[in-house]
């Protein structure tokens, strides 16, 4: 077996680590680590001895004590759409998906933030297949850092990448620390420069993290909602259990007050004959008038549907385009803006809710993992079993 490298792997560390690291461990001074952050993030260099404006001494030192290491591309998938997906490898034995939505004037990046998800949402391929870890910082930062030099991206002059959502595999809030070091990186002007409502976590209703997001950073939210009753939620998104529709939406209006100008998106994907009809729409609005009305902003609440991309074994269905149109306009007559997000990379698998990479799912980690999310607030354990 190969030994592990121990050097740190810078791509782990937001501007405040990547200081430390140099101040405490190598050294040096603080803004040594801005230079560095700019060669790796605006030129995509992984070698130290390219950064040439640093002396020959901590050009040694670096390579002595730090890397720049990037996730390897297994595979990489160009749909005909001008979408692009890549598989990345962040170990022997886990791979990760990770996909490129070209659109008009903008280039956004779906990034995933865990091996698999324990969630086990009944209509995600991702939930299907288990889950193994979380990402670490590098690995979620590494998936940008690999579009952004495939894309000839540099921040603040050519940019092509004008977007993230944290929308790949995996349940971000569930991975905090890891997403939130992250998106700083996301954020920084040394970093990819995006503009903080530009960079989107979404989450399956992990109702106590949203709060703790608020506190940490401004970034957009979106919760992936599906349903506006708790019965049929539950049946959806077994995480419904333990925060239920009321708690989750409490946790959205907290947010939303807590920001100047926010909203909340919600999305629903749309499977036929199970949330897709006319009641299931006029729900949907009362739920959101409740919610709009609560934080006094009717622009607060905006929903994306998303009609249901069909993978192996499931049992749900697309619905059909009348259906869709018909729930859409139900929204919007009353008020409530919605977008049908057109399906993208559907020839390659890229499709929202069709990644699924290559997750060694431990069944033992799985429980670990539930325990965990049962602790959060002294909940039970058997919430998602
Ligand atoms: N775990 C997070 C983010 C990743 S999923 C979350 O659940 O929000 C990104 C979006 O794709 C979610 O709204 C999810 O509900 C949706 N999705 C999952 N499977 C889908 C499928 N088969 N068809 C359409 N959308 C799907
Ligand atoms: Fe996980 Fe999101 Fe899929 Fe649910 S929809 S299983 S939370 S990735």
């Amino acid at each position: 077996m190969p030994i592990a490298d121990a050097r740190q792997n810078l791509f782990g560390l937001d501007r405040v680590g990547l200081e430390r690291f140099f101040v405490e461990s190598l050294d040096e001074k603080a803004f040594r680590a801005h230079q560095v952050m700019k060669w790796m993030y605006h030129r995509h260099a992984t070698d130290f001895e390219a950064m040439t404006d640093l002396g020959k001494a901590l050009r040694t030192k670096l390579q002595e004590h730090a890397r720049i290491a990037p996730p390897g591309v297994i595979l990489e998938k160009p749909s005909l759409d001008g979408t692009h997906k890549w598989l990345l490898g962040m170990d022997g034995a886990n791979a990760i998906e990770t996909v490129f939505i070209p659109d008009k004037g903008r280039g956004t990046l779906c990034v995933s933030s865990q091996v698999g998800c324990a969630m086990n949402c009944s209509f995600c391929m991702t939930g299907a297949q288990g889950f193994n870890r979380d990402l670490t910082a590098a690995e979620i930062i590494g998936q940008v850092w690999v579009a952004a030099r495939h894309l000839g991206n540099i921040p603040h002059r050519e940019r092509k990448l004008t977007n993230v959502v944290m929308m790949g595999m995996g349940e971000p809030l569930m991975n905090f620390d890891n997403v939130v070091t992250a998106m700083n990186v996301m954020r920084d002007d040394l970093g990819f420069g995006l503009a903080s409502k530009r960079v989107t976590v979404s989450t399956s209703g992990v109702a106590p993290m949203i709060d703790k997001l608020a506190e940490v950073t401004d970034v957009s939210l979106a919760v992936s909602l599906h349903a506006a009753n708790d019965a049929l939620r539950s049946t959806l998104v077994p995480l419904n259990r333990k925060y239920p529709i009321a708690m989750l939406m409490e946790a959205c209006e907290r947010y939303v007050l807590s920001k100047k100008r926010s909203s909340v998106t919600f999305e629903y994907t749309l499977m036929q004959g199970i949330n897709d009809q006319p009641e299931h729409a006029r729900e949907l609005v009362q739920l959101l008038r409740r919610f709009t009305r609560r934080v006094q902003d009717a622009n607060a609440a905006k929903v994306n549907l998303i009609p249901f991309n069909p993978f192996p074994g499931t049992r749900y269905v697309r619905p059909n385009a009348n259906d869709v149109r018909t729930f859409q306009e139900i929204l919007q007559q009353n008020g409530i803006l919605a977008m049908v997000r057109r399906t993208r990379g559907d020839d390659i698998d890229a499709a929202c809710g069709q990644l699924k990479g290559q997750v060694a799912d431990r069944g033992r980690r799985q429980a670990r993992f539930r325990a965990e999310l049962a602790k959060l607030d002294g909940g039970h354990v058997d919430a998602l079993a």
